[in-house]
């Protein structure tokens, strides 16, 4: 076994591990409760408390924790040690299957929207077996979901699983239409690739703004910024490849299939790639993902930023979500097939995609909706507010032909007939491939490209699964009463393709013609999280969430309000934070370098008169001029942020937040940002972009 092997997964109380330390027939229970969701019985889970405990203890854990995913979109754990007395005096290391199971964090100081009552604070954490345990700070993790007392979900992996299952139950049945009677259980897939900047770590902790909101709040453009486009798959320097290489050992260790790492198109910007993984596990790596890049920075002298936005003018960082669905016979459902059935098959599935994203543009906006992402989301390289799926030339025409019953002349010159024709074949790595793109098509899945980097990745997949879940019923219901299998496949997918392709384009969606044309064709535009969340709780999407068991009304009213509520104090702090540092460091550092404009002109002018200080003169009512529009500016922000954190609800304070704060904080940051052109470095308080952007 090479060294990587040995590595790879050696934290992880995985499959091999298990096979190797419990009794055969305590091993074959835990894989039905695995594979089948059945419940596991007091003695099982006693043993395999056990045997985790003794491989931890092995690894050198003191500890374990219950490690959940509150709202909070981090992860949460409490740590217990193992330790229980004995009656001698002693210890004897304990760990039950009790224990296991069932942990009760006190859930009061979680994110909850008003599902729980504070006096009423209990919560409590279930294991959630389809994720292996793995140790960390030698300290043994348990993924577990998280609930309040009557059972309502707190975290964002409870309704992951819940959507996971009602996708496999509908995607079944679709499956057995086609003939295929041996699968018994289709998960949906995830990969996704987490971008992140790296800066110097010195630099970082001399930014007021970076370490209490993750952005700069100031900071003028440097004269060079990404145009050159020298960054983008450029040589790593050495510090920034022994990160990248201390990174994936760890993650190794972990079982997260970390593969590629490469420089993105901002300086500073990188990117990591998994290899795809069921969607309930990417969710969980990706959490550790996240965190391993900020604590192993740390070792390197490099502060990673996670934020989807840390400098203006920028580039921002994203997530890219790929996603597809297979079988548990590993077949891929979104590879086009070589047989009329496979084909069929797909092009429905297709469709099912299609019409979903269409119906419910809404929810996957909501998705990736907070205060962070709207600054990248219609800004640079970023996918626009507006969701469209792009599907590539040669499916477009495919689809268009199946709409208009007309030949596919490039290689038929008949029409298809679904379900007997075979699929013309069609590139599948097609190269030119449209970055603009919300929603890609990429040969054998579809890449959700709206993501901000910092995000968990379970809501939108649990959103995808619950929308693809939804349409799959819709189709199953129609094609298991169909009196001609064939003919109503054919006049199904044609009448979806009729019906729903306005949601697919394949033009440029960065431009404004785009904008224009999307609202002709009716489609949603909603700019802001503030935008968004009002259709959280529509009657369209209650019905979805509630007809599928993945929330119940409360639990959704819950969780709009829980983004809203994050979305005020993101913004509030911000402005905190821009004020704080205005008055501290920008306005003394201007100030001072008046004064010394100041001492300079009358010395001169000491000197002889003939010094006319002219230029001294214009530069300093330059900037007297600035410092005061900065501190009208920073006047009124600090206003306005008492009236709106006075208004009653967040709903209300959320509107104030995106227009009239978020405005008064541009004004402030320009006058700012202008000044900081004006003063001299050495008086300048903070490292500049050019300092932040171009240190390796
Ligand atoms: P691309 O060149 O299209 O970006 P990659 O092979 O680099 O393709 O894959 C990008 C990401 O997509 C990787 O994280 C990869 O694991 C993931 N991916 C590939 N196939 C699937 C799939 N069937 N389901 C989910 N993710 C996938
Ligand atoms: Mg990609």
């Amino acid at each position: 076994m090479t060294k990587i092997q040995e590595t790879f997964g050696s934290l992880v109380f995985n499959d091999t591990v298990m096979r190797s330390k419990l009794p055969k027939d305590v091993y074959k229970k835990l894989k039905a409760t695995i594979n089948e969701g059945k419940t596991l019985d007091v003695n099982v889970a006693n043993t395999v408390a056990n045997a985790m405990k003794d491989w931890a203890i092995e690894k050198g854990a003191t500890h374990y924790t219950h490690w959940f995913q509150p709202m909070t979109g981090i992860t949460a754990e409490k740590h217990d040690s193992f330790i229980t007395p004995d009656s001698n005096g002693g210890i004897i290391l304990e760990f039950s299957g009790k224990e296991l199971i069932k942990g009760e964090p006190d859930a009061s100081s979680f994110p909850n929207g008003g599902l729980r009552a504070t006096f009423e604070a209990r919560g409590y954490t279930t294991w959630d077996p389809s994720s292996y345990a793995f140790i960390k700070d030698n300290t043994l993790c348990i993924p577990t979901a998280f609930c309040s007392f009557d059972g309502s979900s707190l975290d964002k992996k409870t309704p992951l699983l819940r959507s996971m299952q009602a996708l496999n139950d509908q995607a079944l049945r679709i499956l057995k239409l086609f003939g295929h009677n041996d699968v018994t259980r289709v998960t949906t897939t995830v990969g996704c690739e987490q971008e992140y900047f790296l800066i110097d770590k010195d630099l970082y902790e001399q930014r007021e703004d970076l370490k209490l909101c993750g952005r700069t709040l100031y900071g003028a453009l440097p004269p060079k910024g990404q145009e050159l486009d020298d960054h983008y798959f450029g040589m790593l320097d050495k510090k920034a490849s022994d990160y990248m290489r201390d990174l994936d050992e760890e993650l190794w260790k972990l079982g997260v299939l970390a593969k590629t790492e490469h420089k993105e198109v901002a300086p500073r910007q990188f990117e990591l790639a998994p290899v795809f993984t069921s969607s309930n596990i990417a969710t969980d790596h990706n959490q550790l993902t996240m965190e391993f890049m900020k604590k192993i920075a740390k070792k390197h002298n490099f502060t990673c930023l996670l934020h989807e936005k840390p400098f203006d003018g920028i580039n921002g960082s994203g997530k890219h979500n790929n996603w597809s669905m297979s079988t548990n016979t590993g077949v891929n459902l979104l590879e086009p097939g070589d047989s009329p059935a496979e084909n069929a098959q797909f092009l429905l599935i297709l469709t099912a995609l299609i019409k979903g994203v269409d119906e419910y543009q809404d929810l996957l906006r909501i998705s990736v909706a907070t205060a962070s992402n709207d600054h990248r989301l219609g800004a640079n390289e970023a996918p626009p507010a507006i969701l469209s799926i792009h599907l590539g030339d040669e499916l477009n025409a495919i689809l268009e032909a199946i709409e208009k019953g007309v030949p596919y002349n490039k290689t038929f010159n008949k029409v298809m007939e679904i379900g007997v024709d075979i699929l013309p074949s069609f590139p599948k790595d097609t190269t030119d491939r449209n970055r603009t793109s919300p929603f890609a098509f990429t040969g054998n899945k579809f890449e959700f490209r709206m993501l901000g980097s910092a995000l968990s990745i379970a809501c939108p997949n649990l959103m995808l699964n619950t929308i693809v879940a939804e349409e799959l019923q819709q189709f199953a219901d129609i094609l298991e009463t169909a009196p001609d299998f064939n003919k109503t496949l054919n006049e199904l997918i044609r009448k979806t393709i009729k019906e729903h392709k306005r949601i697919i384009f394949s033009g440029n969606g960065y431009t404004d013609e785009w904008v224009k044309e999307a609202e002709k064709r009716g489609l949603l535009n909603l700019k802001t999280t503030i935008d968004a969340l009002p259709y959280y709780t529509s009657e369209k999407n209650i019905r979805l969430f509630t007809k599928h068991k993945i929330f119940t009304v409360d639990e959704m009213y819950s969780r709009k309000e829980i983004l809203l509520e994050n979305y005020c104090k993101i913004i509030h702090i911000e402005a905190l934070t821009m004020i704080d540092m205005a008055k501290k460091q920008i306005l003394p550092a201007v100030l001072k370098t008046q004064k010394e404009m100041t001492d300079l002109i009358l010395n001169k002018k000491a000197v002889c008169d003939c010094f006319d200080c002219s230029i001294e003169i214009e530069t300093l009512k330059k900037m007297d001029a600035l410092t005061k529009e900065m501190v009208a500016a920073m006047t009124r922000l600090e206003e306005e942020n008492v009236k709106v954190d006075a208004l009653p609800t967040h709903e209300a304070q959320g509107k104030v937040y995106a227009t009239l704060i978020l405005e008064c904080m541009a004004d402030l940051r320009k006058a700012a940002d202008t000044l900081e052109t004006l003063t001299p470095k050495e008086n300048w308080p903070m490292p500049n972009y050019t300092d932040l952007l171009f240190t390796e």
